[in-house]
């Protein structure tokens, strides 16, 4: 996909010169947030606007299109707009977190309204969702939505509203299909939500493969570097449904913090490199650990051997994403043995930052989860790999010694 700048403008704000007919990749123009310059300083960077309300006319009219911050920030405007162009969708909406981003979707539905959902996500999103259901009368079927078929046999046409599939999903990084998933779906007359946030846009572009709603925890690849919660949604067309949920998020006020949306578009720039050193990382640390003498299995879409590796192949490309998990021979114990001897990963939960993390997943999910209790999730940073491979290689021996 290549971009123009003109496709890109938006009232108040310019970038670059609208003039010319030239296109430029994802890339360029995430590295320069859409090519934004101010029209009165000419700073490349934008300003954070602190207003929480905006002056009326004096007709009583608001011809800013601003009333008050609940609802939106001009701070918003640039991280929305770059990552509904990444997406290729028609809009984005900036949210407080990944979780009310996602929940957004879900509270759009009415009691009654039948789910489909996948039996591995994001945990505590499918503990809410679990909760919520009961509260408020959705009818939900968690299933393995790395199986299509387990999805077309969850549908129930009119009156399933929603499929919602996570790809890679969370901690086993098992693959759905999504433009099978998206086919499902809108022949049952539902929409389907995908969190890409593992995917990132620079990996899978969902809207393209036929999803309705693109859904990020923006604290993770987006922002890139740790110090923000943040989230998001891309929404494939501007209708109804996508202003119900720019409502929702200014009913309930789960915007995002100026100072957090500034932090947000500044990470975005560098997301395109960020995630391609991750990939390259990942894919040797996958291969190098499937046959390392600690390691039962290395669980990662970017090895032929993993069940979900043909469908990623399909729809994932430049990488399969900065993540794996392995299983650690010995069990729950040499695992959790092995993440306390790591000396340069962090032993800490959350993804998709410049350090590499390494987290027993189990430990935090609780009871009732489907992650087996050696696994060892691994985000992969920025770090070199030599260094990151080494760090576990000691690690896992002597965590399996322990
Ligand atoms: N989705 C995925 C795949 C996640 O990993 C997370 C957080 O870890 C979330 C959603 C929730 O995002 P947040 O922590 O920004 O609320």
């Amino acid at each position: 996909m290549r971009y123009k700048i003109t496709r890109l403008c938006k009232k108040h704000v310019s970038y670059g010169n609208p003039m010319t007919n030239k296109t430029f990749a994802a890339s360029s123009l995430a590295a320069q947030a859409m090519g934004w310059i101010d029209p009165v300083t000419k700073a490349v960077v934008p300003p954070i606007h602190m207003a929480s309300t905006y002056q009326r006319d004096e007709d009583n009219g608001y011809s800013s299109g601003r009333i008050y911050a609940r609802s939106d920030n001009p701070t918003f405007d640039q991280a929305e707009a770059t990552l509904a162009a990444l997406e290729g969708g028609a809009k984005a909406l900036v949210f407080s977190s990944g979780m009310s981003a996602a929940t957004a979707c879900f509270l759009a539905l009415a009691p009654g309204d039948h789910v489909v959902a996948p039996k591995v996500m994001y945990w505590s999103l499918r503990n809410w969702l679990a909760g919520f259901a009961q509260h408020w009368g959705l009818l939900v079927d968690f299933v393995d939505a790395d199986r299509t078929d387990a999805i077309a046999a969850a549908v129930k046409p009119g009156s399933t509203k929603l499929v919602w599939i996570e790809t890679p999903a969370n901690p086993t990084w098992c693959v759905t299909d999504i433009a099978a998933a998206a086919d499902i779906a809108h022949r049952a007359g539902a929409l389907l939500g995908v969190d890409s946030t593992v995917g990132t846009p620079v990996l899978t572009r969902p809207i393209e493969l036929g999803a309705d709603i693109v859904m990020h925890s923006a604290t993770k690849y987006l922002n890139g570097h740790s110090d923000i919660i943040a989230g998001a949604l891309v929404g494939a067309h501007d209708d109804e449904h996508w202003q119900k949920l720019r409502t929702i998020r200014a009913q309930i006020g789960t915007i995002l913090g100026q100072t957090e949306a500034w932090l947000l578009l500044r990470g975005m720039r560098t997301l395109f490199p960020r995630v391609a050193w991750a990939c390259r990382s990942a894919q040797t640390l996958a291969e190098r650990l499937s046959s390392h003498p600690m390691v039962a299995e290395v669980l990662y879409p970017g090895l032929p051997s993993f069940a979900g590796h043909a469908a990623a192949k399909k729809q994932m490309t430049g990488g399969f994403g900065g993540m794996l998990s392995v299983r650690v021979k010995g069990g729950e114990r040499a695992a959790i043995a092995s993440a306390a001897r790591v000396e340069l990963w962090k032993r800490a939960t959350s993804l998709g930052g410049v350090e590499s993390l390494i987290e027993h997943r189990a430990s935090v999910e609780g009871p009732g989860t489907p992650c087996p209790p050696d696994l060892l999730r691994l985000s992969v940073g920025v770090e070199e790999t030599s260094d990151l491979f080494d760090d576990l290689d000691q690690a896992l021996r002597r965590g399996h010694n322990a």
